[in-house]
């Protein structure tokens, strides 16, 4: 049975929050606050610009529908004549979509009218066709009752012309594609594309094809954060394994910042490891390492390196998809955009009980699924360990629970974000 109760914070003395720690929320401000949208825009055909973000408002420089027109196959007419009690009409002729019918309609007369056809002078009513017979003299005798104007499709009644279509900032979607032809645009102004670099650090790393030796791993972040970045329409540059070498950090942080508008890093951020990274990193620009109050993906690092974003995401592979998600993407779609919208949050009853420690966001892999009756249920894809990234692969998405939530019962009504809102 499912219980609908919201979850419950528990007493803050069981909190084991530290005063050094950001929460979630925190740091997404605070990452946001640091970025100065870009600006630059070039011109495009108008199907290249699918996903891409318009650089300014479009204003409509036409009425759609640019006329009048029936919305149905019928007869249009004067609603003062079936006002006045008049039910048969004299038809003079059809009005076809595209070719306007010329002759001025007069009182008691119709015109056999198509949809998408322009209305005819003296006609502002269409009665459809179903509701109107042919009489043997050939009259037009309608049926059933009618409002003046119904059927009819105002010009500029979708978009008027001089109007603002669509504002600066937006990120051109499929129905907008088709708006703006209904405008007659065939070019549009977006912005540029941020350019992003990532790279993996660690001596333990081989690039796949290559023979592993004794305690080496494949490299997968460079395949979840290519997966991620190209959702995400940007510019990729894959700069590959940086070996732990002081040395060879320096030279990659470096050649990443002149190339691209934000740098991506996983491994090497974790307390009391490759400590060289913290110096280099001070040297080159201004860097922040911060604790966050999240599970998993405590450490993370962010600031500036010359004129590009930093990021040193966490090694383990779930922590670089949980820390991309809720820190990298917000700041890449507002660098791009200057707009900023939170995940998409759904609640869901959960399957199981969990355990959890208040004082910290725990994102774990949940599958969401629609119960016969209509109701969200969700249950963790498996062991959730940080490293463990066939859970990710299993889920749908994340089960956010709240930093000062405690214990999750079965039937509780947990937070979940579908990962295809992340898309
Ligand atoms: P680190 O943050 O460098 O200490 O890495 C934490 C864990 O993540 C270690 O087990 C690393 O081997 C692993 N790891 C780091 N980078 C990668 C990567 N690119 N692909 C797969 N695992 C990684
Ligand atoms: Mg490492």
């Amino acid at each position: 049975m499912l219980i609908d109760v919201m979850l419950q914070p528990k007493p803050s003395c069981a909190d084991d929050s530290e005063p050094d720690v950001l929460s979630v929320a925190d740091a997404r401000q605070h990452i946001l606050s640091e970025i100065t949208p870009i600006t630059a825009a070039e011109k495009l055909a108008l199907r290249t610009t699918l996903g891409r973000v318009l650089a300014g408002d479009v204003i409509s420089p036409l009425n759609v529908p640019s006329h009048t027109n029936s919305a149905m196959d019928g007869y249009a007419l004067q609603a003062t004549d079936l006002i006045s009690g008049i039910t048969q009409f004299e038809c003079i002729g059809t009005a076809y979509a595209g070719k306007p019918f010329k002759t001025k309609n007069q009182a008691q007369q119709c015109v056999r009218i198509m949809t998408g056809a322009p209305m005819p002078a003296g006609t502002d009513t269409v009665i459809m066709q179903e509701q109107a017979e042919i009489l043997s003299d050939g009259k037009i005798h309608i049926n059933g009752e009618h409002c003046a104007g119904q059927n009819v499709r105002q010009a500029g009644e979708d978009i008027p012309v001089g109007s603002v279509v669509m504002e600066g900032g937006r990120q051109i979607l499929p129905a907008d594609l088709g708006v703006l032809a209904s405008l007659g645009i065939s070019e549009l102004h977006v912005r540029r594309r941020p350019r992003v670099a990532f790279f993996s650090t660690g001596d333990e790393l081989r690039a796949i094809g290559e023979t592993l030796g004794e305690g080496e791993i494949y490299d997968s972040n460079r395949y979840s954060l290519y997966g991620m970045l190209t959702r995400l329409d940007v510019e990729l540059l894959d700069l590959g394994v940086i070996p732990d070498q002081p040395g060879a950090v320096r030279e990659a942080f470096l050649m990443a910042a002149n190339m691209a508008d934000v740098v991506i890093t996983s491994g090497g951020v974790s307390v009391g490891e490759a400590d060289y990274i913290k110096p280099v990193l001070d040297e080159l620009g201004q860097i922040k390492f911060w604790k966050i109050a999240m599970k998993p993906g405590r450490p993370l690092t962010f600031g500036h390196l010359g004129d590009s974003l930093f990021f040193g995401l966490p090694g383990n592979p779930v922590a670089v998809m949980v820390t991309f998600y809720q820190f990298v993407q917000p700041a890449i779609r507002y660098l791009a955009s200057g707009q900023h919208h939170l995940p998409l949050t759904l609640h869901a009853s959960c399957s199981h009980a969990l355990h959890k420690r208040p004082g910290r966001t725990e994102f774990l892999r949940g599958l969401l699924h629609q119960t016969e009756q209509a109701e969200l249920q969700v249950a963790v894809t498996g062991h959730q360990g940080s490293g463990i990234l066939s859970s990710m692969s299993r889920a749908n998405c994340f089960i956010v629970l709240p930093e000062n939530c405690g214990d999750v019962e079965a039937g509780n009504m947990v937070p979940v974000q579908p990962f295809a809102c992340f898309v």
